[in-house]
């Protein structure tokens, strides 16, 4: 063959991992320097509905076009997708489905910018990064989840404070140091007291971020699947009506 001088190429210096098999996994996206993307284009602070309900399109069509994702959970700039224990994407190759699920997320994002920010310009093209994880038993998927989002949870609660004592005039380095080695239930109260804001009023898709999922809608005849988006506790009330996600297929 012509071409067997370069063959080592291939053999030698390709490298393939597979991720482990009976697995969960876990695509994790992030927006990159979304901190800055978000100036740039001048998201409403501390949270821009727009932008997040971009991500959830986003997320919706990541359900549409990968049907072995069986659950995703997304907040600010990030999406976490769960991908069935045996899930034969790619042959379950790491550098596929990390390239694949990143720049087909990216795709999305900008395809649907327009319809969610129809009067503003993309000036900067996004770009998200990907981590990806894997856990052997659906209890350490939902422990996962229930992790991203505390933590949505108390940065919420920082940035809502943060951006209040911003916007009623405090400089944002005073506003840092109000804020330091504060508890939960200290910002609640500085909410309550200075602002007469009380925190749980605030939009669920900013205090509990979103999550995606398959749901059956029963049409007249035939049954069908669709992506129901919902901004919730991923507790044990969820679990117990949604446990079929994890059902051995
Ligand atoms: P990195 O590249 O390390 O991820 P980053 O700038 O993207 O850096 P993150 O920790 O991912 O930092 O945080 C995302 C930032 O993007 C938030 O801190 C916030 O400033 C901004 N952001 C993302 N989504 C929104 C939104 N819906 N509304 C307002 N700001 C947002
Ligand atoms: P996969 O997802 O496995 O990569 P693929 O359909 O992208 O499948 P490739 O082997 O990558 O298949 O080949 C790319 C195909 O895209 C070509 O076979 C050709 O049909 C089409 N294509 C790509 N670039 C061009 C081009 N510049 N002009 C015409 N056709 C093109
Ligand atoms: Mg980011
Ligand atoms: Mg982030």
């Amino acid at each position: 063959m012509a071409n067997s001088k370069y063959e080592y190429v291939k053999r030698e210096f390709e490298f393939h991992r597979h991720l482990p098999a009976s697995n969960w996994i876990v695509v994790r996206i992030d927006g990159c320097h979304f901190h800055r993307f978000s100036e740039l284009h001048a998201f409403e602070k501390p949270n821009d509905d727009r932008a997040l309900r971009l991500m959830n399109a986003c997320a919706t069509s990541m359900l549409e076009k990968f049907p072995d994702i069986v659950i995703a959970y997304g907040v600010s700039d990030e999406y976490s997708f769960v991908f069935q224990e045996k899930t034969e994407l790619y042959q379950r190759d790491e550098r596929l489905i990390i390239s694949s699920c990143s720049s087909c997320f990216t795709s999305f994002y900008m395809m649907k910018w327009k319809e969610y920010f129809p009067s503003k310009e993309l000036v900067q093209p996004p770009h998200f990064q990907v981590e990806v994880s894997c856990y052997p038993e659906p209890r350490i998927v939902c422990d996962y989840l229930s992790r991203r989002q505390s933590e949505c949870h108390n940065r919420n609660q920082y940035t809502t404070c943060f951006w209040m004592l911003v916007k009623s005039g405090e400089g944002e380095n005073k506003a840092k140091e109000i804020l330091k080695d504060t508890l939960p239930k200290d910002k609640n109260e500085l909410l309550f007291q200075r602002f007469q804001m009380n925190y749980n009023n605030e939009p669920a898709m900013f205090r509990k971020g979103s999550c995606a999922y398959r749901q059956k809608v029963e049409a007249s005849e035939d049954e069908r699947w669709d992506v129901a988006v919902a901004h919730v506790d991923m507790g044990p009330h969820f679990w117990a009506k949604h446990s079929y996600v994890f059902d051995r297929r």
